[in-house]
Parts: C-alpha cells; structure tokens; sequence
C-alpha cells in the first residue's frame, strides 16, 4: 500500500499564500498516486463548522478578544474531527487539510499574545489528536500575499500590518522548532510551489 495513506497532512501559512491552490493540487497529486485522499477547510466543513467560521470572520465582530478567538477555532475544529477528520483518518484515508492548529498559534498564539503554550493546551483538552504527520508552511511576503488576497477583507484579515507581521513571525518559529514542519518558498509561480510540496510530502512521509 501507498505510505501516503492514513495520513494526516495539514497546509498553512497566511492569508493569499496559497493553501487552497495547493490544498487542490496537492490532492489530485495523491488521487493519480492511488491515494484515496480527502481535504477539508480548517475553521468550517461542517454546519457547525461553518457558522462558527461566519461568527470568527464577520467585519462586524470588531470586539472579539483572542481568547474567544482561540475557543471558537478550537470548537470548530473539535466539530471537524468528530465528523469528517477522525472516521476519514480511521478507514485509512489520506486528509489534506487547509489550515489547522499551527494557525491558531500563529495568530492568536503569537499574534495576539495568548502564548502558543496555552494554545497547545486548549488543543490537547479538546482534541482526539492534534499534531498532523507533516504541516506544510507556505511562506510569503506580505505584500506578495496582500496582492493575491480577495477585496472585500474578512475579520482577521483586517487586523493591522503589525499583526501580519508577528503572524509570518509566529509561522517562522513554529516551523524552527518542528521537524515535520517544513517551509516552503510560496512567493514562486503556482506549479513550483506545487513541486516543492510535493517534494516535501515524499520525503517526510516516505
Ligand atoms: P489562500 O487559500 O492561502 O488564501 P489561495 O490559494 O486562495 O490562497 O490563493 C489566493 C489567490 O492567489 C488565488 O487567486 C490564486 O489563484 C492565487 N495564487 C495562489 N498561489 C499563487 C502563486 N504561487 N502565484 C501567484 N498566484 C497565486
Ligand atoms: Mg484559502
């Protein structure tokens, strides 16, 4: 059998860096390997997902604190789990997943100040698992990034550039001190981002 196969693969990074671009490719990737692989979008998927993701990226929430932030991602995520992640993960299914618990650190951990410990820590309380096999970090500028973003701003993506900026930080410190959380260069054109994540999945999961 394919050792891509039951595993647990998450893409990451900021705003217009790409995920979902590769999140795709990525997937049609594993299917023409045999892969039965599935994605799904970190907060959101489910109903509840997707309600929870409106109440995080409404404009209007302008109040809303970092720990509030961190419970609702958390709750989401603990949803996607119960329904979709945990029985895919169980009948042998490779998950390819755009965003996960490396966002919650990188934004509210690090980003807001909550302590990407205290982040880890609501994550264990609340999760089956919480560390995927590999976390792809797709790295960029901010104004590579900004350019490619849509242009009606969500919530977070309104935050200001000094918290853009700790956010990349919070990514780069992350994947310093994991292993199976590789960077990749994302400001290439779309297929050499796509090589370098294909690279990267083949030789951390081999
Ligand atoms: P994310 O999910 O990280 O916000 P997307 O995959 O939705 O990013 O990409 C945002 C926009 O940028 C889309 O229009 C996409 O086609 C484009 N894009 C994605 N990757 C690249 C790339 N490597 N170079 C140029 N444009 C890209
Ligand atoms: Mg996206």
């Amino acid at each position: 059998m394919n050792s891509l196969q039951g595993t647990f693969i998450v893409l990451d990074g900021p705003d217009g860096c790409g995920k979902s671009t590769q999140v795709r490719l990525l997937c049609e990737w594993l299917r023409n390997q045999g892969v039965t692989a599935v994605s799904y979008r970190d907060p959101g998927t489910t109903a509840i997902g997707e309600q929870i993701r409106d109440i995080l990226l409404d404009p209007a929430h302008i109040d809303m604190g970092d720990n509030v932030e961190v419970l609702l991602y958390m709750a989401a995520r603990a949803q996607l789990w119960k329904e979709k992640i945990g029985p895919d993960l169980t009948e042998g299914h490779c998950v390819v997943m755009d965003r996960w618990l490396t966002s919650t650190c990188a934004y509210q951990g690090w980003a807001g100040g909550f302590g990407i410990d205290k982040v880890i820590q609501i994550a264990l309380s609340s999760l089956p698992r919480v560390w995927p096999d590999v976390v792809l970090i797709l790295d960029v500028d901010p104004n590579t990034a900004a350019v490619r973003m849509k242009p009606e701003p969500d919530r977070m993506e309104q935050k200001g550039a000094s918290y853009h900026a700790k956010v990349r930080e919070g990514f780069l410190k992350l994947a310093q001190q994991h292993n199976n959380m590789p960077l990749i260069d994302a400001s290439k054109d779309i297929q050499t981002v796509h090589r370098q994540v294909v690279e990267k999945v083949q030789s951390l999961l081999k």
